[in-house]
C-alpha cells in the first residue's frame, strides 16, 4: 500500500460523518478497502445504521494479536470556528485536518494500512491478527461491551488499543462507575414538616456517610487512590413545601483494588443502612461502569512493544498510565486475562477540540509500529521455540 493510498484512506474516514450512532458507512467502506486487499471481512450489526467490524490476517489459530479501534467520533461543534471544515479531510502543510483526525481515525486507518501490509507481505509466521472496529466508544462503549459478550476477544492473546498517546504507551487507566441516588420523600406544608418526609435532608445524610465511603479502600500501587465525587444535586421546587423527591449525580473513579462491583457495593450498603430509619427512602441507580484496566507492567508484551516502536522511529517510548477510559473497559470482562496496551497516532490533547489534526508523519509511523509489533509478536513466539527443540 502506497502512502498515498493511505492518506486517502484517512481522508475517506474523516470525511464519513461518523459522530456517535451513525457508523454503518465507515465499517461498510473499510470493509470494501481490505476486501479489495483480500482480506476477509465481518460485520457485526448493532443497531439500524451502526455496526461493528471485524477482520482478521494471518491463519493458523493462535497466538491472536488484536487492534482495537473505535468507528464513532464526538460532535464536531461549531462549524465556524473550524479553520478548515471538520469533515473534508484536509491536508495541511503535512498535517490532516477534521474530526476524529486524533480521536481516533488516525489509529483506525494505521490498524487497517497495517493489516493490508501484513498481508500483502505475507509477513506472519504464525497466528493471526485481528481488527476490531466498535461503534458507541465515545458514549456508552456499547459496541465493545457486545463483541466481549459475543466472545470476539475471547481466544485474543494480547491487544492494541489504537487511540492517541503523544507517543507513549499507556498500560492503565481507572475504571469509572456514574449513579445516581434518588430520594422518594412525602410532601407536606413547611409549617408542619412532621407531617412529611423531608427527601432532601434525607439525601444528604447520604452525601455525608459518602464521603467517608472509601476511607478504607486499599490504594492501587498503579492508580493510587480511588477518587470519588458527588456531582450534581436537585431537590425540592417549592419554598413553604417539605419536599416529596430529590436525587444526586455522582462519579467514582474506580482502580482494581476497590473495583465498580466493590463501589457499587459499598454504595448500596449506605443506602441499606439509611433506608433503615424511618422516612428514609433512597434508591440507587447505575448510570455508566466502565472497568478499571491494569496490565502488568513487566508483561513482556510491553517490552516488546517499546522495542518495536524503537526499531520503526529510533525513541523507546515511556510506559505510562493514562486518564481517559477506552473499550478495554468492556474488553476486561471476558473471563480470561491478556495484556492490553493503548498506543496510537496523535497527540492526545487535540481529541475532541476544534481544528483537531494529525501530522502525516505520526500516522504512518504508527501503521508502521503496529507491523513491527505484528511481526515480533507473531513470529517470535514460544511456537518457534517448540519448532525448533
Ligand atoms: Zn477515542
Amino acid at each position: 500500500m502506497e502512502n498515498d493510498e493511505k492518506i486517502k484512506l484517512l481522508q475517506k474516514l474523516i470525511q464519513i460523518d461518523t459522530v456517535n450512532g451513525n457508523e454503518k458507512d465507515e465499517a461498510s467502506y473499510i470493509k470494501r478497502v481490505l476486501e479489495d486487499h483480500h482480506i476477509s471481512c465481518e460485520l457485526v450489526p448493532f443497531a439500524p445504521n451502526r455496526t461493528n467490524l471485524i477482520a482478521e490476517v494471518g491463519d493458523e489459530k493462535e497466538p491472536v494479536l488484536a487492534l482495537s479501534g473505535h468507528l464513532d467520533t464526538v460532535a464536531a461543534g461549531d462549524f465556524q470556528k473550524w479553520t478548515y471544515p471538520p469533515f473534508a479531510g484536509q491536508l495541511v502543510d503535512g498535517k490532516i485536518y477534521g474530526r476524529g483526525a486524533v480521536d481516533m481515525k488516525s489509529g483506525l486507518a494505521a490498524m487497517v494500512g497495517a493489516l493490508i501490509e501484513l498481508q500483502e507481505a505475507d509477513l506472519l509466521k504464525h497466528g493471526k491478527v485481528r481488527l476490531i472496529a466498535t461503534v458507541d466508544e465515545e458514549v456508552g462503549g456499547k459496541g465493545s461491551l457486545e463483541l466481549t459478550n459475543q466472545g470476539y476477544v475471547h481466544d485474543v492473546d494480547a491487544m492494541i488499543i489504537g487511540e492517541a498517546t503523544t507517543g507513549q504507551i499507556e498500560y492503565a487507566h481507572c475504571g469509572s462507575f456514574d449513579y445516581i441516588v434518588e430520594s422518594y420523600g412525602k410532601l407536606a406544608h413547611s409549617s408542619q414538616p412532621e407531617l412529611g418526609a423531608n427527601a432532601v435532608t434525607n439525601l444528604v445524610k447520604f452525601i455525608n456517610k459518602e464521603s467517608r465511603a472509601f476511607d478504607d479502600a486499599a490504594v492501587s500501587p498503579t492508580l493510587g487512590k480511588l477518587i470519588h465525587s458527588v456531582t450534581v444535586f436537585h431537590g425540592g421546587d417549592q419554598l413553604n413545601s417539605i419536599p416529596d423527591f430529590a436525587y444526586l449525580k455522582g462519579n467514582v473513579r474506580t482502580i482494581p483494588e476497590c473495583d465498580n462491583v466493590a463501589t457499587q457495593k459499598r454504595l448500596q450498603g449506605i443506602i441499606d443502612e439509611l433506608n433503615k430509619e424511618p422516612k428514609i427512602q433512597l434508591k440507587l441507580k447505575v448510570a455508566a461502569s466502565f472497568m478499571p484496566v491494569v496490565t502488568n507492567k513487566q508483561d513482556r508484551f510491553i517490552a516488546l512493544a517499546q522495542t518495536a516502536i524503537k526499531k520503526v522511529n529510533g525513541r523507546q517510548p515511556d510506559v505510562v498510565i493514562s486518564h481517559g477510559a477506552t473499550d478495554a473497559s468492556r474488553y476486561v470482562l471476558d473471563n480470561h486475562k491478556f495484556p492490553i496496551i493503548e498506543y496510537g497516532p496523535g497527540i492526545e490533547k487535540l481529541s475532541h477540540q476544534i481544528d483537531e489534526h494529525i501530522a502525516l508523519d505520526d500516522y504512518l509511523t504508527a501503521q508502521q509500529a503496529y507491523v513491527e509489533i505484528a511481526k515480533q509478536y507473531l513470529n517470535n513466539t514460544k511456537y518457534d521455540e517448540q519448532a525448533s527443540s
